[in-house]
């Protein structure tokens, strides 16, 4: 039986209610490189996944929360404005899931992180995924102390997604190229994204797949085993 989801309320404008006078951008990177030390003295290796609404972020989770969690605990943050449906999907995959729900706010920042790492059982964890909220502006500014961020695109967002998007990218280590299924379809080259992706961000890593039809899933999971060794 599964139990009831743990969530995190953002309260208007969460950050602003820790410091009401500085810089709120400086604020979040403080806060976040606590975070990260955080994970780091618990051996935790983060990833944050940013990517539009429908890009397929809970369905690439949930196909790499099965196999990963075969050989490690695996802890997903799920930022949401306000429902759970994703929290529940991944954990009916093997990880324990917190739910963020940010309210009106667009991106999760280092302060709610930060809330819900409170909630978990850290020296249990090896892999922390935080599936930020579903858009592709400002997720990419608000660093959340994560080791790896991840931006992930489909083929059905147009040929476009990633020109458009220039700042995410520049943020990004790993873009994903997902539901290549589709590009037929859609009439969209996963290889043009990917040397778009690659124009913005020379050193970024880039995988295709189709997290519904299981396609590249595993190598994309072995990227990140060998990031946790
Ligand atoms: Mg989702
Ligand atoms: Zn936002």
């Amino acid at each position: 039986m599964q139990r009831k989801t743990k969530i995190i309320e953002s309260i208007d404008g969460e950050i602003f209610d820790i410091e009401l006078s500085e810089d709120l951008l400086k604020k979040n990177k403080e806060i976040a490189r606590e975070n990260k030390k955080l994970l780091e003295k618990h051996n935790i290796l983060g990833i944050d996944i940013m990517g539009a609404i429908g890009a397929g972020k809970t369905t690439l989770i949930t196909k790499i929360v099965s196999i990963l969690s075969k050989k490690y605990k695996i802890a997903v943050l799920c930022g949401d404005l306000t429902t759970t449906l994703d929290a529940d999907i991944i954990k009916s995959a093997g990880a324990e899931v917190i739910q963020i729900n940010t309210g009106k706010e667009c991106h999760l920042d280092a302060n709610l992180v930060r809330k819900a790492l409170k909630e978990l059982s850290l020296n249990k964890i090896d892999l922390l995924i935080i599936e930020n909220v579903g858009n592709l502006i400002c997720p990419g500014e608000f660093v959340l102390g994560t080791h790896k961020r991840m931006v992930v695109v489909s083929v059905t967002e147009g040929p476009f997604m990633v020109v458009k998007h220039p700042y995410i990218f520049m943020e990004a280590d790993v873009g994903v190229i997902n539901k290549i299924e589709l590009k037929d379809v859609m009439d969209v080259e996963p290889k043009k994204l990917q040397s778009a992706m690659k124009k913005i961000k020379p050193g970024i890593k880039v995988f295709e797949t189709s997290a519904r039809k299981n396609i590249g899933v595993e190598i994309l999971a072995t990227f990140i085993s060998k990031l946790l060794k």
